[in-house]
């Protein structure tokens, strides 16, 4: 093929070769030049063919005829089908230059078109295969849907990725897409609203979704379905904001239920009375003139007319209350107002009113009435519950003879007692307000002071623990330290969170004091107990020296002048030696008490059976000579000193034989029970018994109810028994009466079960 211009001229080639329409020039030579465009069209046949496989077979006919008209001088215009494509085209077939020249006018496809046209009105459209996925989609399409054209193809409408919702919210599942119905159904499905999220604004868009199904000819079966779609985010945003802003309107008018109406100057009542007629359902023939007070409760008609003439006659605004008739027949209480607009001379132009339903009002406000009513009566409880309360616990805080304050959460004193001001020596007033610690808590007793964290009052307002303090001080105002026992009580609000603390201070000094003086009594006791052993025992002891001098000597003095004197000196020597002898067994008697405890002795186990048959033997004389009989039952064991534990059953079981009774024979039982720590040892006689008043002397030392010409004896006995049992730990007492016997009772600890 020749270059273009070479055949047509330098411009014209130029022309032809820039034309967007292939153009083709047969040469006379018979030789085919093409265009760019035309040569575009060439090329995508297959190689060897010649330009008319461009065309269907009869349009190549009639072009080759064409062709050889123009051969003939005249110019035709074609028609042609162009394979693979849809659009037909036109070819201009005319004589030029010696050759034909052909201009292919190609119509556009109207698929295409359309498709550029959806784009060009925003309008989305995908087509979707039986199973819904997606075969394509126009170019507006991603943009709407806010996904890219490579994320939409090939995704089904039951993708879960969807994210479509009804305008009411709910939301819209994949299977009742427009799409999925119109596969299903066959049927067109058209201009439904959805909402579905647009990833890329993270916003929800409004669309409203046509989708049309190809059948297969001849079937209700899709084989295909377009899906056609617009944003119409604003115009339905707008939309539903309208309905709100009217159905507030629509709401806003029936709850207010008011009735706006004018009238003329003179009281009449002329139509149109648009909100009138809507309440009252009258119609302009019915209220006009006066007849609007048909719509007016009977009994209020007099009243009404009464106040609208009057305001009518003085010109002053009209207020008055009726009954009003609403078209359902129901009366509903109103109250009407006017006021007189006047033109600019002052005259009435008109009158314009407005009635306003006071049901709601009145309900209100009996609503209110009795709401207060309730309020009035339960404040009323609630202040008597309280004044009783406050009366009470008042009562209680100035009665108590303890110090009590209260503590908020900082520990500033919220209230104080009279006892606790009386206590620390400041006022009532002076303390509430004060920090509790600062002011009377601020050292120890011994001058340290006392840091808050160490301070249990403190630690209970920080941790709600109570607290009881046995002994601690608190610091009087005029300086010295007063000795409490306090406890600490935490507080809670009404909705249980910690609100401080009560504490509870008892002034300890009396108690103190008390035990004070009793550490002292025991102290000199103990003390002149130790000296009273130590000089009995170094009396008797010195003591025992002495005696034994004069002793010997008396006995000298017996042994060599007995019978060489009168029998006076006889006696007097007598009665000294007599004394002497007494005066030995006092001593023993005295230095054996001061003994017992004296050397620390380890205590042993000690079976009670043991000890009565050394006792036995011990009066086994007094036994002997039919003093009287002896029998134990003790089959415990004690832990003890056997010597002493010896001379304490001996001391007794023999005062039993010793104090018997004239008319009987002495009769002595010794049991043992076991309660316990301790063994009780009792020792029962059939003597002549104690009286009462005497059991507890009996036990002192030197003390006796009997001369010594009655019943021999010091009375050390029991003063030493008793002395052995207190060493032991246990105690001794007795049970008697004169005449019944006596019963002496001890206890001794234990011994540990071997
Ligand atoms: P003594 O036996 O040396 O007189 P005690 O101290 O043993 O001294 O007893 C003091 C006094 O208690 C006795 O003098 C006696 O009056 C009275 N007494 C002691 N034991 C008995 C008893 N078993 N029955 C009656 N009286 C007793």
């Amino acid at each position: 093929m020749n270059d273009l211009s070479a055949a047509a001229g330098a411009d014209a080639g130029a022309l032809l070769a820039a034309l967007p329409d292939p153009v083709a020039w047969l040469g006379p030579d018979g030789a085919w030049t093409v265009n760019g465009a035309a040569a575009a069209r060439l090329d995508l046949l297959d190689a060897g063919q010649d330009w008319q496989a461009l065309f269907s077979d009869d349009s190549a006919a009639r072009l080759r005829r064409a062709v050889q008209d123009a051969q003939a001088g005249q110019t035709t215009r074609v028609t042609v089908k162009i394979v693979d494509t849809a659009a037909p085209g036109l070819v201009t077939v005319a004589p030029s230059g010696g050759g034909v020249l052909l201009h292919l006018h190609v119509a556009r496809d109207p698929l295409e078109v359309a498709l550029e046209l959806m784009d060009g009105l925003h309008l989305g459209l995908t087509v979707q295969s039986p199973d819904s996925r997606i075969l394509m989609v126009n170019g507006a399409a991603p943009d709407i849907l806010g996904l890219s054209a490579g994320q939409l193809t090939g995704r089904d409408s039951l993708d879960p990725r969807w994210q479509a919702i009804h305008p009411d919210g709910r939301p819209f599942p994949g299977d009742t897409h427009p799409s999925r119905v119109a596969l299903r159904t066959g049927q067109v499905v058209r201009d439904v609203p959805m909402g579905i999220f647009h990833p890329p604004s993270e916003t929800w868009r409004w669309l409203q979704v046509t989708a049309i199904p190809r059948l297969v000819a001849g079937t209700n079966e899709a084989k295909q379905v377009t899906t056609v779609f617009a944003d119409v985010t604003d115009r339905y945003v707008l939309q539903r904001e309208m309905q709100r802003s009217e159905q507030r309107f629509r709401s806003l008018v029936e709850a207010t239920s008011q009735i706006v109406w004018d009238a003329h100057p003179d009281g009449h009542f002329p139509p149109p009375q648009p909100g009138w007629e809507a309440f009252t359902g009258q119609t302009p023939g019915e209220y006009g003139g006066a007849g609007w007070l048909d719509a007016v409760h009977p009994d209020d008609r007099p009243s009404t007319l009464r106040d609208w003439r009057r305001a009518v006659q003085t010109e002053q605004h009209y207020l008055t209350e009726h009954r009003l008739r609403r078209a359902d027949g129901t009366y509903v209480p109103m109250q009407a107002r006017a006021v007189a607009v006047r033109d600019e001379n002052g005259a009435i132009r008109e009158w314009v009113g407005i009635h306003t339903d006071m049901s709601a009002v009145r309900d209100a406000q009996q609503a209110l009435i009795d709401l207060n009513a309730d309020l009035e009566r339960r404040v009323q409880e609630r202040t008597l519950a309280l004044a009783d309360l406050t009366r009470f616990s008042t009562l209680l805080l100035t009665a108590a003879g303890e110090g009590i304050f209260g503590l908020n959460p900082d520990g500033m004193t919220t209230f104080a007692n009279p006892a606790a001001a009386r206590m620390l020596g400041y006022s009532v007033e002076r303390m509430i307000g004060a920090s509790q610690h600062d002011l009377v808590h601020h050292h120890h007793a011994d001058g340290r002071p006392y840091e808050l964290r160490e301070c249990p009052i403190h630690q209970t307002l920080q941790d709600g623990q109570t607290r009881r303090v046995e002994q601690d001080v608190m610091w009087h105002a005029q300086g010295h330290a007063v000795p409490v026992a306090y406890v600490v009580t935490p507080t809670h609000d009404e909705n249980g969170q910690p609100s401080g603390a009560v504490v509870m201070v008892q002034d300890i000094t009396e108690r103190e004091r008390a035990q004070e003086q009793l550490r002292e009594l025991i102290e000199n006791l103990e003390r002149s107990n130790q000296d009273l052993e130590q000089f009995a025992y170094v009396a008797s002891h010195d003591l025992q020296e002495p005696l034994r001098t004069i002793g010997s000597y008396t006995e000298l003095l017996a042994r060599r002048y007995q019978g060489q004197l009168d029998p006076r000196a006889d006696q007097y020597l007598h009665y000294m030696q007599d004394a002497v002898m007494r005066m030995r067994s006092l001593i023993q008697d005295l230095l054996g008490f001061a003994r017992v405890g004296r050397h620390d002795t380890l205590l042993e186990r000690v079976p009670l059976d043991d000890l009565l048959r050394a006792a036995a033997q011990n009066v086994r004389g007094t036994l002997d000579d039919g003093g009287g009989t002896l029998d134990w039952r003790t089959p415990h064991a004690v832990l003890g000193q056997p010597s002493l534990l010896i001379q304490l059953i001996t001391n007794l079981i023999s005062n039993g034989l010793k104090f018997r009774a004239q008319d009987r024979p002495a009769h002595v039982q010794v049991t043992s029970h076991l309660e316990g720590e301790f063994v009780r040892v009792t020792v029962q006689d059939n003597g002549i018994g104690i009286a009462p008043e005497y059991h507890a002397r009996v036990f002192d030392i030197f003390q006796r109810l009997h001369r010594r010409e009655q019943y021999a004896g010091n009375g050390m006995g029991l003063a030493i028994c008793r002395k052995i049992v207190e060493f032991h730990g246990g105690r001794i007492w007795l049970e008697s009466a004169p005449a019944q016997g006596s019963t002496f009772h001890l206890t001794l600890p234990v011994a540990p079960s071997q």
